[in-house]
């Protein structure tokens, strides 16, 4: 039987039972390797829902493998010899079974990727790497759309995977409603009075308990509340998860996208992130969904192109932007911004009301919603010109659905405009003024939101103007933002001197966060 042995290590977001290394193995010959690796649970120091999550749900996942009729070769951390890394955890499985070949599933990260690569030369069995087909559009696909181009808009991305998928199509090759986005229905404030319905939560079983206590006792120190510990860990709680959405929320989703209310931390959003990066949804049956949804008559368009959007425009483009720019993306900081991360972003403490919040919700829940990691979070580190590697591994370490792939992408080009705005078209820069408008922050916080100046003055006032005169050289000149110019071209001289010296004093009261919070 040796001999004929095939490893099939599966990772920690591979726990898809169709995952293509998988597919096509006899069960009789081959050993699914599972490993909770240190490295891995440590490179960032996680935050201690994440790590539970990942590790519940792989222990469910093996527990269903083996029902199924598969051998897995189950590591946990506290197994005697794990050796605690990824390589070497393998190197140690590849003793033990003498397998005549290795087959993986192409690492969704580079850093991961990167050691894989390196098998070839180390381990004496062949090596069998796979493309990961849970994506839509393959790396090889994107690198040829990308070919070329100096902007890699997304939009146009989106108009080919619609016709890829065929999802929102028509027969004679149209969008469906004339037009292929619909995002100018899709910015609407909530007033706070709409009822929400509550996502399902679900109980840890005996599986996610004893993993709940091995995350206390290991990674206490990391950030973020442990319980109540509620995400869905299998393919059933997950499906449960979709269906909920599917049936008291995706019609909200579109209008409210962009809204914030204060303590409320899900709103209308799916909440699937998680369970679509870990391989327990597969994306593109989700879309499938909201497009039946919307045939149905029970969801309106808006709300469902833009559920749709978000998945195989911005999922799937940035995977692909994420791997056509590695390794360099991981460092890029065209702004040369560098000034450290504030302490305030791992404990909260701070006067600004939407930045507790958002922080708030992220350390209880390792989630915050896309217009908070944005325009509160985001926007934040942007006119502060934070270190783009330190904005990294706060996302990295913070959010359950946080993934190299995923994450890096978002920070690096969406938020921070590092990467030279290959990504986006102009930096997602604003004032206190939109976020006054997209939620109910600005009315109980300390700082007065109409206060353009001041010790009283709303801190993203001064710090708007403050990154715009920083970095006019690079700025005026897209067209985009140029206009933006002849404001500050109008203002006084005092004026803009009282802009520069409320942002400045500002910024000289922020605390560097200690070390230790993220490595
Ligand atoms: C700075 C920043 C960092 C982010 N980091 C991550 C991350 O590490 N992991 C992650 O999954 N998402 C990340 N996002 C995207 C987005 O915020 C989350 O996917 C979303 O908040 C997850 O919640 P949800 O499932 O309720 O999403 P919904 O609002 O319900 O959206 C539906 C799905 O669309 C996909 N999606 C939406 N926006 C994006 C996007 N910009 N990029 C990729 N997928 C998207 C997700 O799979 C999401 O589940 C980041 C966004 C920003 C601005
Ligand atoms: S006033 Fe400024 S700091 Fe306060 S909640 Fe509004 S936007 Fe945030």
């Amino acid at each position: 039987m040796a001999e004929q042995t095939v490893l099939v290590p599966i990772l920690g977001d591979q726990l898809t039972p169709a995952i293509s290394s998988l597919q096509g193995q006899a069960k009789n010959s081959t050993v699914v390797l599972m490993m909770e690796v240190w490295d891995e649970a440590t490179y960032v120091k996680h935050h201690k829902q994440k790590i539970a999550l990942i590790f519940s749900a792989m222990r469910h996942f093996a527990a269903a493998l083996r029902d199924d009729g598969w051998t897995v070769d189950y590591v946990k951390l506290t197994d005697q010899d794990n050796a605690g890394s990824f390589s070497g955890e393998v190197a140690r499985a590849i003793e033990r079974h003498n397998p005549y070949r290795l087959r993986i599933t192409q690492a969704s990260e580079w850093r991961v990727q990167h050691a894989i690569d390196e098998w070839e030369d180390k381990f004496p069995c062949a090596i069998e790497v796979l493309s990961d087909d849970r994506f839509i559009c393959s790396r090889s696909e994107f690198d040829h759309w990308a070919e070329g181009r100096k902007q890699l808009t997304m939009e146009l991305f989106y108009r080919e995977m619609r016709k890829k998928t065929g999802l929102l199509m028509n027969a004679d090759g149209k969008p469906e409603g004339g037009k292929w986005n619909f995002d100018s229905e899709n910015r609407q404030a909530l007033d706070g009075a709409l009822f929400v319905p509550s996502r399902p939560r679900f109980e840890p079983d005996s599986i996610t308990k004893e993993v709940l206590t091995l995350v206390e006792s290991r990674f206490g120190d990391h950030f973020g509340q442990l319980e109540p510990f509620e995400w869905p860990v299998t393919h059933a709680q997950a499906c449960e998860a979709a269906d909920a959405f599917f049936q008291e929320r995706i019609e909200n989703f579109g209008p409210y996208q962009d809204a914030m209310i204060f303590g409320e931390d899900d709103l209308y959003h799916s909440m699937l992130s998680t369970s679509i990066n870990i391989g327990l949804l597969d994306p593109l049956d989700l879309c499938l969904r909201a497009e039946q949804a919307y045939r149905d008559g029970k969801a309106p368009l808006n709300s469902v192109e833009g559920f749709i959007r978000q998945i195989i425009g911005w999922r799937e483009y940035v995977r692909g932007f994420y791997w056509h720019f590695m390794p360099a993306l991981a460092s890029a900081n065209e702004l040369d911004a560098s000034r450290p991360l504030p302490e305030l972003f791992w404990t909260g403490d701070t006067k600004m009301r939407c930045l507790a919040d958002c922080i708030r919700s992220t350390n209880n829940n390792a989630h915050a919603h896309h217009i908070q990691r944005l325009m509160v979070l985001g926007n934040f580190c942007l006119l502060a010109g934070i270190d783009p590697q330190a904005v990294q591994d706060w996302y990295l370490a913070v959010y359950a659905d946080a993934f190299d792939w995923v994450e890096m992408p978002n920070v690096v080009g969406m938020i921070l405009y590092a990467d030279g705005g290959r990504l986006a078209t102009k930096p997602y820069a604003a004032s206190g003024n939109y976020i006054n408008k997209m939620s109910n922050y600005c009315g109980g916080c300390d700082y007065k939101v109409s206060a353009k100046t001041g010790d009283d003055a709303c801190p993203f006032n001064p710090l708007y103007w403050h990154f715009m005169d920083r970095h006019r050289d690079r700025l005026s000149s897209n067209h985009r933002i140029g206009r933006i110019y002849s404001t500050w071209d109008r203002m006084s001289e005092q004026k803009q001197r009282e802009y520069i010296d409320s942002a400045e004093k500002f910024l000289d009261s922020l605390e560097p966060a200690r070390e230790g919070w993220a490595r």
